[in-house]
């Protein structure tokens, strides 16, 4: 009998655990075997496996084969076993030497034709990675190399990494980057006409890091402001920024030639959207869900009573905890999920009707409507601004609104100076009595004066004041004015 043993890794969530790949080859019935809790895609493996050895013009063993996927206890998921499996074969029937593959990590799909082929995942995977170095496809080895440097290698072919190993060929020289990649360019605010409260909302938001709720009909620019709050974030920090592109490399999502996105994610999942897209899961891999993906970045959801209500409930241990717990069979798996919530609604199912008797619908109706946004999830938005449609006027002026690099300069120069959570500006003691007196004129709950106090904060430190005085306060109130629409 002939044995091989080769390292590789699996995703599980954002992150990846090693495992060691170990094929076994006995005389006996030809017949092919995978054991140790391997998903439907490992298990498809051997047919892609075979077919990729066979037409790179290499022997496949007809023999008996039993491929163990080590540790037992770890499910494997995903395509990106064929390689291991592959070279392990190859070790196991002779034709590569197990001194060349030692210390090393594979981790690749292979196409039919032998080429080797993306996986999803690559930093959480080379993260876990054997330490001498991994081998990968050559398409994902700038991605790799984001968190390995120069120990990962890379081939475009299972027959070209063969030649390599067999010390018949140099590594395959790794493409270079296709230059600098920019993101796309973010929507501008000096597209919103008027809308001066929804403007002065979405600032003191990125400001602050306060979650926002926006209530209006139709038409009022709900999308419009929420689609601009996220470039008036600042870009990520290095550290923010691998985060970043490791949950989008373990979704699946494009990490454009292996750099790591500069910009905070905006994540605009529908109300249709399934649960398990919105938080993660499903595959045995455990796919990361639109909270996650939205991390270090913006979460908007648009008609915000649309959505189930088992979604919203989700959305509370996100928004609470900064992480998401996804159960499944053998345990638990947490993911990042910290996110600014954007959530934009219709104040009553036609949507017309800001004030009650604005419109037709009922009474009852309009109450319906309101109880999908229970008490708690209101309660997780510091900042709730009514929204009417602009003034014909002011659609009509030609006067641009003030362009989001003037807001994000304020945004960034608060955020140095410290805002919302952190220390900054403290109240002056007539912007605290005015709280005060709300909160004993039962206009402000314990958690509403709290949330409040944090929003002035945060105006006075874009007003670049030293403390938060009775304007800042009275604007952070004015600011959470549209819960008496959504409550009332
Ligand atoms: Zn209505």
């Amino acid at each position: 009998m002939q044995h091989a043993a080769v390292n590789s890794a699996v995703l599980t969530g954002a992150t990846a655990s090693a495992v060691s790949v170990e094929v076994h080859v006995s005389n006996g019935l030809p017949g092919f075997t995978i054991v140790g809790l391997p998903d439907a895609a490992v298990r498809e493996s051997r047919d892609r496996v075979r077919a990729a050895i066979l037409s790179s013009g290499l022997p496949w063993p007809l023999r008996r084969t039993v491929v163990n996927l080590a540790p037992s206890g770890v499910r494997k998921g995903g395509a990106g076993l064929d390689l291991p499996i592959a070279v392990g074969l190859l070790v196991a029937a002779g034709e590569l030497s197990p001194a060349r593959t030692e210390g090393l990590s594979f981790c690749g799909e292979l196409g039919l034709n032998g080429s080797l082929r993306h996986v999803p995942g690559m930093i959480a995977l080379a993260d876990a990675a054997a330490p001498l170095g991994m081998v990968v496809p050559l398409c994902d080895v700038r991605e790799a190399a984001l968190v390995r440097g120069a120990a990962v290698r890379g081939a475009a072919t299972l027959g070209e990494l063969v030649a390599v190993l067999r010390g018949q060929a140099n590594w395959p020289t790794i493409p270079r980057s296709r230059g600098t990649v920019h993101a796309p360019d973010e929507p501008n605010l000096s597209d919103v006409r008027g809308q001066a409260l929804g403007r002065r909302a979405v600032e003191v938001a990125a400001a602050g890091r306060h979650h926002l709720l926006m209530v209006g009909p139709p038409g009022s620019g709900k999308t419009m402001l929420a689609e601009r709050l996220a470039g008036l974030l600042p870009p990520l920090t290095p550290a923010e920024a691998l985060t970043v592109t490791r949950i989008h490399s373990a979704a699946g999502c494009a990490v454009p030639d292996g750099e790591l996105l500069e910009r905070p994610p905006f994540r605009a999942p529908h109300h249709q959207a399934s649960i398990v897209s919105l938080v993660g899961g499903g595959s045995w891999s455990l796919r990361p869900g639109e909270v996650s993906l939205a991390t270090n970045g913006t979460l908007f959801l648009d008609e915000l009573g649309e959505f189930p209500v088992a979604a919203l409930e989700a959305l509370r241990q996100p928004l609470e905890e900064g992480v998401i717990r996804v159960s499944r069979a053998g345990g638990t798996v947490t993911f990042p999920a910290a996110f600014l919530l954007v959530a934009a609604m219709n104040p009553c199912p036609c949507g017309e009707g800001v004030y009650e008797g604005a419109c037709g619908c009922s009474v009852a109706a309009r109450a319906r409507y309101r109880r999908r946004i229970s008490a708690p999830l209101l309660d997780r938005f510091d900042l709730v601004v009514p929204l009417s449609r602009p003034d014909p006027d002011e659609l009509l002026s030609d006067e641009p609104g003030e362009p989001s690099e003037v807001v994000a300069r304020r945004v960034a120069a608060a955020r140095a100076a410290g805002t919302g959570h952190r220390a900054g500006p403290e109240l002056t003691e007539d912007a605290a009595a005015l709280l005060a007196s709300k909160l004993r004129a039962g206009g402000l709950s314990a958690r509403g004066l709290h949330k409040v106090t944090r929003v002035a904060r945060t105006v006075a430190a874009l007003a670049g004041a030293d403390v938060a005085s009775f304007a800042h306060a009275s604007e952070a109130l004015s600011l959470r004015a549209g819960r008496a629409v959504v409550v009332s």
